[in-house]
């Protein structure tokens, strides 16, 4: 059972064509960075809802979430027409287990998005968690143009507060962008490029990897990481890799 709370819309940002953040006022419960909440809004006489993750740190009001308009889908052409003051549902406590809660402390803690995966690692990022069980944090955006490359601010206040300890690599699969690596990534894990610009191996004695967004991306990393020797953490059994599958 959904426990629905109304929201307000208090913010919006367009990133470029049909990527979009949205803010939110609601009485939502305590959560844990890294968890999710569902959105709804009624259409036709029935409440349609789908889980984002929060972006903004549980410290940190607004509520936010970082989203691409899916043409076909039914919740997301009318979420990316909202406009502050409008209302919406949110269910008003967060799930999920993506979060650093049982994951052991290591060397490096790798990051690694595609799309609005990248989101929820600004959450988390924004928390004291990887920072007190980590050396170091490598965070990796895969997106098909560099104009899909968002939050460039976020990224930029976290690079300054944490220095050499954070390393911020966004690749672009679908043209050639000067700082940025080309091709997907799964590619770039494959052939040694994402480790080679990143300085630091993954490896089951140093790394913790969280892998979020594309299903597909998902799953071909996990080969490769498995091929590698890493396991999936579970709670009951420490592993070294993690991850949340959107689509
Ligand atoms: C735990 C969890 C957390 C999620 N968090 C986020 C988030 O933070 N940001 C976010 O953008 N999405 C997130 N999603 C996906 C989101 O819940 C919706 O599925 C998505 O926004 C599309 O909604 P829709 O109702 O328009 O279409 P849906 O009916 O949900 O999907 C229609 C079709 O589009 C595909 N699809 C879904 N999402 C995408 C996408 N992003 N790009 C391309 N195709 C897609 C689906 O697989 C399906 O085939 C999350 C999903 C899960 C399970």
């Amino acid at each position: 059972m959904n426990d629905w709370v109304k929201a307000k819309v208090v913010g919006k940002h367009q990133w470029t064509e049909g990527l979009y953040s949205l803010q939110f006022d609601a009485p939502i419960a305590d959560f844990v960075a890294g968890q999710y909440i569902k959105v709804g809004l009624d259409i036709d006489g029935e409440r349609v809802g789908r889980p984002y993750s929060l972006v903004n740190p549980p410290q940190q009001r607004p509520l936010e979430i970082f989203f691409n308009e899916v043409p076909q889908g039914p919740l997301t052409p009318p979420l990316s027409v909202l406009e502050p003051g409008d209302q919406v549902w949110l269910t008003g406590t967060a799930s999920g287990i993506f979060t650093l809660e049982t994951v052991q402390p290591a060397d490096t803690l790798w990051m690694l998005a595609t799309g609005t995966g990248l989101g929820v690692y600004l959450s988390i990022l924004r928390t004291p968690d990887p920072w007190e069980r980590f050396k170091r944090v490598i965070l990796v955006h895969g997106v098909r143009m560099s104009s899909d490359l968002a939050y460039a601010e976020t990224l930029n206040e976290i690079a300054t507060q944490y220095g050499d300890r954070f390393t911020y690599l966004p690749a672009v699969s679908r043209e050639t962008q000067s700082g940025t690596l080309q091709g997907r990534i799964t590619d770039l894990l494959n052939d040694g490029q994402l480790e080679a610009r990143a300085g630091a191996a993954i490896a089951p004695e140093t790394s913790h990897v969280m892998l979020c967004g594309n299903s597909a991306m998902i799953k071909d990393a996990k080969a490769i990481l498995e091929g590698r020797g890493l396991v999936r953490h579970r709670r009951q059994a420490p592993g070294h890799y993690t991850t949340e599958g959107y689509h």
